[in-house]
């Protein structure tokens, strides 16, 4: 009231805009001191175990199996046995309804999971609550409606699983990965060995708990965790028919010669470096919010990140200025407070590498941006950021970064802004602002890149095929397209 009286002219400023804390409870999760390896539907006792973390507060979470060849062995062995003793001539309908649980089970945990997956990678809890757990139950969902029509999918073509499939995922979307690789391979009818990234193994622990209460026959599917050792078994592993990767360029393609001659069927979904191309009749307030959701979703730990601004010359400056007043009123902190925005760096190697990489963007001579932001003291963290003055040849105009750092390079044409989106050596996603449908239909025939959105970004939906071109990978998840790497064809 007092602030409505001040004199006429003077505008009253509030003082203080900062949000309460909202802390979801943690007391749902409940985590044991030491997990083993999900073989043969039994827990094994691991013979290795190294800490798992909360990357927000380093705090020790739980010891967690170091799965050494012997014990990847013994998965595959399993991951056989139930592949012969049933599993893959089941009827499809069959098979259907143990996904369809699966997927309910999922949808009556999500909370739990929800809360797991935050304090174990860092991630905020409005993400994992609203993107990670209904995606990955409508993963299951989706592919348990095709188990049984595979026929139809496939006419005259006589699908059959292929066996064993070795699905190795990084720790970006833990469990959204798992139900990525998990659904398709089952609705096939083939049975796996999965193995969650290192940093990040407990939400695919608990999806065990999951698999007994959908009582899964034992050995579909087996978890051991672990680190690249353990992923590298599972490749080189000869009862393994099939590999499915997601992570960076290095290890695929360390992977893809590993394989070359083996007869071993394999995916690859790698990196990206995708552009989100901003031209001068769109919406300007809608795009900002846009890239802000490309780059700073996830703290930018998205293969498919927009993670280079194309902005057409002439909004250059009003846009760039909205841009960096929206980031301001991003809330940075922590990941289980309803409220925040951007969370945790998911390691102390994964800050490492982004700070290397914004020093270089500064010795290359780019522009850099920071709002006002104050980091929690304790645990992995980093400021979003923008460079402007942004070279094509520069570093961070190159490599990706896996961070919330964007990189803002400008255009004038659309053949100019095709150019320089496709001079990469990626290709996974692209964005296109625009309010010409023509534009937006030239531009997605051009670009190189599986998915390129229009007017918005980072969309994803299991029906919709995801997948690369170029250094970015190989094979299609999701959709019609995310059956046929887990299927062989009698022709
Ligand atoms: P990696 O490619 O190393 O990790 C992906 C998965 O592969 C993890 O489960 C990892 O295990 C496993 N792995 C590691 N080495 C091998 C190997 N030789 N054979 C088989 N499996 C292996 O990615 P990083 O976690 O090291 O991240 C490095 C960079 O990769 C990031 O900075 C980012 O740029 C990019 N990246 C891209 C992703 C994408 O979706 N496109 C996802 C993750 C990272 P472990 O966890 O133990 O290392």
């Amino acid at each position: 009231m007092a602030e409505l009286e001040r004199p006429a002219g003077r505008t009253p400023v509030p003082t203080d805009w900062t949000y309460a804390p909202a802390p979801e409870s943690r007391d749902i999760v409940h985590l044991r001191e030491r997990y083993g390896h999900f073989i043969g539907g039994e827990w094994v006792e691991a013979v290795e175990t190294y800490e798992t973390i909360s990357p927000a507060s380093e705090e020790p979470l739980a010891a967690v199996g170091q799965a050494t060849p012997e014990e990847v062995d013994r998965a595959v062995a399993a991951a056989r046995t139930a592949f012969a003793d049933g599993w893959s001539s089941l009827p499809g309908s069959e098979r259907a309804k143990y996904l369809f649980r699966i997927a309910r089970i999922l949808q009556e945990r999500a909370r739990e999971f929800a809360v797991l997956e935050s304090l174990n990678g860092g991630k905020p809890i409005k993400e994992s609550r609203d993107v990670d757990l209904p995606l990955a139950a409508a993963h299951f969902f989706y592919y348990a409606g095709w188990a049984d029509k595979l026929e139809y999918a496939f006419p005259n073509r006589r699908p059959k699983p292929v066996g064993v499939a070795g699905q190795i995922i990084p720790w970006n979307f833990p469990l959204l990965m798992l139900a990525w690789k998990i659904a398709p391979a089952l609705a096939c009818g083939n049975t796996v060995v999965l193995k969650p990234a290192e940093t990040t193994p407990l939400t695919a622990l608990l999806f065990c708990d999951v698999l007994r209460q959908a009582e899964l026959p034992p050995g579909v599917v087996n978890i051991v965790t672990g680190d690249g050792r353990t992923g590298a078994a599972i490749v080189e592993h000869e009862g393994v028919d099939k590999i499915a990767f997601t992570g960076s360029t290095d290890v695929g393609k360390a992977i893809q010669r590993r394989l070359a001659g083996s007869g071993k069927k394999l995916t690859l979904e790698l990196g990206g470096k995708a552009a989100n191309i901003v031209f001068d009749d769109c919406a300007l307030d809608q795009a900002v919010e846009g890239i802000v959701n490309g780059i700073y979703f996830n703290q930018g730990h998205v293969c498919c990140a927009g993670s280079r601004l194309f902005a057409q010359e002439s909004i250059y400056e009003p846009l760039v200025d909205k841009l960096k007043r929206r980031l301001e009123t991003l809330r940075v902190g922590d990941p289980l407070d309803k409220n925040t925005d951007v969370g945790a760096i998911n390691s102390a190697m994964q800050l490492e590498k982004i700070r290397e990489l914004v020093e270089s963007g500064r010795e290359e001579g780019a522009q850099i941006y920071q709002p006002p932001c104050t980091l929690p003291e304790k645990g992995y963290w980093f400021t979003p950021t923008v460079f402007t003055d942004v070279a094509q040849s520069y570093r961070i105009a190159q490599e990706e970064i896996f961070g919330p750092v964007l990189s803002v390079l400008t255009f004038r044409t659309p053949d100019e802004a095709l150019e320089k989106a496709n001079n990469t050596p990626y290709g996974l996603s692209a964005g296109v602002w625009t309010e010409k449908g023509s534009r937006i239909l030239w531009m997605a025939q051009r670009l190189r890149a599986g998915v390129v959105w229009a007017n918005t970004f980072n969309r994803f939906d299991p029906t919709s095929p995801f997948g690369g071109y170029k250094e970015s990978g190989f094979g299609r998840e999701g959709g019609r397209h995310g059956l046929e790497p887990y299927l062989r064809f009698d022709e």
